[in-house]
């Protein structure tokens, strides 16, 4: 079923795990997608495998923390095509979990730079675009500020998840009466390339404190989730079928944040 078709959408981080599980499934379904990644390797491979299934997309090299960088990024793919209507705003990093006093300024701004102002930037760009016929914003919060407190050594990470939210909430009613939904997806643990951009120093490890819960699993299917599965969700938030859902946030982690939340 097509339901996208006509419709176009950007993806950031589009060029590995969650990002690319929606790319490829929101391209299944008839978008048309830009696919943005500051790794122009990876958004290069999405792009292609996009292609090869018969679908449409760009790929977009950019680095979502620079406003110049998201901006020229939209811009093509919104002149490409003469429209933008979705926005998946995901690119994030885990960063360095280390305990307060061991966390650097350095550390904290990569971290918000990317995850929350690279989400601001890009739904502020997106926005003249959206307006001219209304759409739907997704953003990739987490359960990691959420409803999850006790991964010690996460703060700079769960208070840009957090704040993501509180954005989504705004952005929510400040765009309504332009037919743009916001809403955000928190993923519980997704097998993806994240642990790529994680630092997580032996201070975190150390400051853990013990919970008693089974290792590894999640209560529903006692593995983490894919991206696939996560896919299925921004697939419903991005079409139509969604139509009166706004500024909200979905959990998606099997039950996983009730448990150690
Ligand atoms: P991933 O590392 O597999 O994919 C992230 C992609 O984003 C990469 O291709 C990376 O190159 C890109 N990226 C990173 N920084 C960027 C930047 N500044 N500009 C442009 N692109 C950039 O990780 P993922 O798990 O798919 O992460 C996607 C989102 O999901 C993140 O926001 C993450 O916080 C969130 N999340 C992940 C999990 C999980 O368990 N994997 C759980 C909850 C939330």
């Amino acid at each position: 079923m097509a339901e996208l078709e006509g419709k176009v959408a950007i993806v950031t981080g589009g060029g590995s795990g969650i990002g690319k599980g929606a790319a490829l499934k929101m391209a299944a379904h008839g978008a048309k997608v830009g696919v943005v990644d500051r790794d122009s390797e990876r958004a290069k491979r999405v792009r292609e495998e996009i292609e090869r299934a018969g679908g449409e997309a760009l790929d977009l090299e950019a680095d979502v923390a620079s406003a110049d960088s998201v901006r020229s990024a939209i811009e093509r793919a919104a002149s490409r095509w003469g429209r933008l209507d979705i926005v998946f705003a995901n690119a994030g990093i885990n960063g360095t979990w280390t305990p307060i006093e061991h966390l650097t300024e350095e550390d904290w701004d990569r971290t918000m730079d990317i995850n929350l102002k690279g989400t601001f930037l890009t739904l502020k760009h997106a926005i003249p675009h959206l307006k001219r016929q209304g759409g739907s914003v997704i953003i990739t919060s987490s359960v990691n500020g959420n409803r999850i407190f006790s991964n010690i050594g996460a703060s700079a990470y769960s208070t840009s998840k957090a704040g993501q939210v509180a954005l989504m909430q705004m952005a929510a009613l400040e765009l309504a009466e332009h037919r743009i939904r916001v809403n955000a997806i928190c993923p519980g643990a997704i097998r993806t390339n994240i642990g790529e951009n994680t630092n997580k120093t032996p201070e975190a490890e150390a400051a853990q404190i013990p919970v008693e819960y089974p290792e590894g699993s999640n209560p529903l299917a006692h593995r983490p989730g894919t991206p696939e599965q996560v896919a299925e969700l921004v697939l419903f938030l991005a079409s139509p079928r969604s139509s009166l859902i706004t500024g909200t946030k979905a959990y998606i982690d099997g039950a996983e944040s009730l448990l150690i939340g």
